[in-house]
């Protein structure tokens, strides 16, 4: 039985897990995978994380969901757990954010509580690198290593992919944040799209081993494919 978790605290969880179970309804009715019984399952908590396959980590805001993370006390285990290289990981937007070693951008008020993030991915994130919620847009791309020859991204205050940091720890500023437990992840940093915006290239997609990220929002959209290769490619 393969069980795919969606961290569901805050953002676009239900998005996900719709686009999981449709896509789960196609999977188990098709003779390829007969030998997989798929399933999904909302995570809220730390016991939601025993025999999961794979976590998708949602888009949303992440601030509000670091804070959610270190109230449920799943930020702990779940650091643990992606560190274990153990599951698929798949943060999307503020997952990806959530997911990075590091990150730049971090003007937000939280007072005297820290934003913590789960890391896992050696790279530094840039948050909402293409302005405001007015500045959000769509654009088509195209995904070679997954096969997806043209898809429609949602950006909504995006975060970008900056800088690959390696295996040292970086030593946080003013203006960034650095997550506790850092990798052991030994996989290289591939990049898997980028966006031309503004005469910039933009990192929009990466991947290093078991661990995907994505600045964009394949859940908004009613294609599933960018779901399935995550099923193909980190969880089976
Ligand atoms: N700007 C948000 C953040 O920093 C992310 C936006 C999103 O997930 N669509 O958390």
């Amino acid at each position: 039985h393969v069980v795919v978790g969606v961290l569901s605290l805050q953002g676009s969880f239900r998005e996900h897990l719709g686009h999981l179970d449709e896509l789960f309804v196609q999977l188990n009715s098709a003779p390829e995978y007969s030998k997989y019984r798929f399933s999904s399952r909302k995570v809220r908590e730390p016991k939601d994380l025993d025999g999961l396959a794979g976590i998708i980590l949602v888009g949303g805001e992440s601030t509000t969901i670091s804070l959610l993370l270190q109230q449920t006390k799943l930020l702990e285990p779940l650091a643990r757990l992606i560190q274990s290289g153990t599951i698929g990981v798949w943060g999307t937007c503020a997952g990806l954010i959530l997911i990075a070693n590091h990150v730049t951008n971090t003007k937000v008020q939280l007072g005297d509580r820290k934003y913590e993030l789960i890391g896992g991915l050696d790279v530094s994130i840039e948050r909402n690198s293409f302005g405001r919620q007015v500045d959000s847009f769509d654009q088509e791309l195209s995904f070679p290593a997954a096969g997806i020859g043209s898809f429609k991204c949602v950006f909504i205050r995006a975060p970008t992919v900056t800088d690959v940091i390696g295996k040292t720890p970086v030593v946080g500023s003013n203006s960034s944040v650095v997550a506790k437990v850092y990798t052991k992840n030994e996989a290289p940093v591939e990049v898997i799209s980028r966006v031309e915006r503004s005469g910039k290239s933009m990192v929009v997609g990466v991947r290093q081993g078991h661990i995907l990220g994505s600045s964009f929002h394949p859940e908004l959209v009613p294609d599933y494919r960018f779901h399935k290769w995550f099923i193909d490619e980190f969880v089976l």
